[in-house]
């Protein structure tokens, strides 16, 4: 990649406005500023929100709380809900007829998220950051332009910089893209979206198919090449699988290659792909094919801060200008979630302004997609330990199951839920973690510190499992893919 850390030397004869400047009040920038101020710097935050192309606009907080993370988990969430009401008369509830209202989620969803931006506002006064609701253009490596609601612009200097920006929405890039809404929009849509189509086959896409099809809409996914690029591919199709058995529909190695509005209001969807072409009506268009990094017309070309295809290149943060820093999203090759952009953010701070000199460890980061069969993972996928230490030295356990929670529920599958390990054959080594089951990303979670700690085999045999649990899957793991047996599992 190219860049070596650089010395940010101060000159100590230029007296700034602050000691450093955030631009981008998301996940990683409120989490870097905080932490300066805590440590003693003065402190300037810019937020400013672009509206979409469909004029959605939001508070304080950035991606994760108004269109990301937050909504999403809140729209899963009912959409559990709506499956616990179908498990309850197995459990002896009498359940009258029920209906699932879209106006009335997507209200108190938005109810809590304006709380949250409130809550930023108050914790970065409380903090001595000082806010600017103003868009940043970047003049020279001390000095910040920003232009507020009215208008007018304002020039400030400091002696460093943290760019925090994100990424916004990818357009589907065919005639009548316009027409597509993106998930800037979805979590705050003022009607039911109704027959839906999703263009893109990866978190955003699979999620939000996920609990829009369990809140009752007729749901079509619409896959390029392959479910969850870059995740394990056995559980990724087994997730694709699953999401079919409920009636998701998958129109697989399909592109748009038009959209069209319709007389009657709706969307007409002319895809092609593999020498075949269709078309269908849907009353919305997602599109979920991936997200840019928010850095043009920001001024950084012009500074020459390296970017590639948008993203911003850095060595432990730091850009190809010395006092010029970048967490979260915007960074080239980064995984681009939350906890990341928080952790370096925090660490950079302590670096820049505490003394530290902890650095942020992208690997083994665990993470979570929320699809109705949540799955959650950690280290390896199996196609990369296979390729990286050869099938003779990678041994990988698998288990299926189906959880006790789901034994009296007629609806609910049967074996679908999945454990995996991935071992390195010599010494247990474990290597990657993966678990398609309810709550995956809370068992993820606690099994994300045996990554940190150079856990093997063998520890996940001595604990103790938890019963009845399906975490405790992996204390008793013992069919290898090798030995050829079933990995279904019989009662406990
Ligand atoms: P952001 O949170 O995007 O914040 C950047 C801020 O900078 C924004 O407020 C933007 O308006 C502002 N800004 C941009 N340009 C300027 C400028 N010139 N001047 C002033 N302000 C500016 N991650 C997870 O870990 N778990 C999840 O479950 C999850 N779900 C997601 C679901 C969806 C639908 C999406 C889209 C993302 C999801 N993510 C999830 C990813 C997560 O939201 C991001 O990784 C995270 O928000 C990145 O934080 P950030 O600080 O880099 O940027
Ligand atoms: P990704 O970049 O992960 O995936 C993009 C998807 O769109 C791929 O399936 C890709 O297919 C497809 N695609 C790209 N271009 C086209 C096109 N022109 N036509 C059709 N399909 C196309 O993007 P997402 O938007 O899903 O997610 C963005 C990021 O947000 C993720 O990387 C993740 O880090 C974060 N996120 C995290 C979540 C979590 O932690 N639970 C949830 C949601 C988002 P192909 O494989 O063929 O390239």
């Amino acid at each position: 990649m190219g860049l070596e850390p650089q010395e940010d030397i101060d000159d100590g004869t230029t007296t700034y406005d602050y000691d450093l400047i955030v631009i981008g009040g998301g996940s990683g920038g409120l989490a870097a500023s905080k932490e300066a101020a805590d440590l003693g710097a003065s402190v300037a935050l810019f937020d400013y929100v672009k509206p979409s192309p469909h004029g959605s606009t939001w508070g304080l907080g950035g991606t994760c709380v108004n269109v990301g993370c937050i909504p999403k988990k809140l729209m899963h969430q009912a959409a559990i809900i709506g499956e616990f009401v179908q498990d309850a008369s197995s459990f002896g509830w009498d359940v009258p007829e029920v209906h699932h209202h879209w106006n009335t989620l997507v209200s108190n969803a938005q109810d809590y998220i304006r709380g949250l931006n409130y809550s930023y506002r108050v914790s970065l006064m409380s903090k001595h950051v000082t806010y600017y609701n103003q868009l940043a253009f970047v003049k020279d490596a001390h000095t910040v332009e920003g232009t507020d609601v009215f208008g007018d612009k304002h020039i400030y200097t400091c002696r460093r910089m943290i760019i925090a920006v994100g990424g916004r929405p990818n357009k589907l890039g065919c005639p009548g893209e316009e027409l597509a809404i993106s998930s800037d929009d979805l979590f705050m849509l003022d009607h039911p979206p109704k027959k839906t189509l999703l263009v893109g086959a990866s978190f955003i896409a699979l999620e939000c198919a996920g609990f829009l099809h369990h809140l009752g809409f007729d749901v079509t996914v619409m896959v390029r090449s392959i479910l969850l690029r870059g995740f394990d591919q056995e559980c990724a199709n087994k997730i694709g699988d699953f999401m079919k058995s409920q009636g998701v529909h998958f129109l697989s190695s399909m592109v748009p290659s038009s959209l069209e509005r319709l007389p009657s209001g709706r969307i007409r969807v002319k895809y092609q792909g593999s020498g075949l072409t269709g078309e269908e009506e849907f009353d919305t268009v997602v599109s979920c094919v991936g997200r840019y990094a928010d850095t043009e017309r920001l001024g950084l070309d012009a500074l020459g801060v390296k970017t590639r295809r948008g993203k911003i290149m850095s060595v432990n943060e730091q850009t190809s200008v010395a006092n010029i820093y970048a967490i979260g999203d915007v960074l080239y090759g980064k995984q681009e979630l939350t906890p990341v952009a928080i952790q370096a953010g925090r660490l950079l701070a302590r670096r820049l302004f505490g003394g530290s000199s902890v650095q942020m460890n992208y690997e083994n980061v665990p993470m979570t997609v929320f699809t109705p069969l949540e799955y959650g993972t950690c280290g390896l996928t199996e196609e990369t330990a296979l390729e990286r230490l050869g099938e003779e030295n990678v041994e990988v356990y698998v288990s299926a199951f189906t959880p006790l929670e789901w034994q009296l529920s007629p609806h609910r599958a049967k074996d679908v839920c999945f454990a995996k390990l991935i071992t390195r054959r010599e010494d247990g080594l474990i290597l990657g973690f993966h678990i398609l089951s309810p709550n995956a990303g809370e068992i993820t979670q606690g099994f994300g510190l045996a990554f940190q700690t150079g856990a093997k085999y063998q520890n996940f045999m001595d604990m103790v499992g938890i019963h009845p649990t399906i975490a405790e899957e992996f204390t008793t793991l013992s069919v290898t893919k090798r030995s050829g047996a079933s990995a279904k599992k019989g009662g406990c």
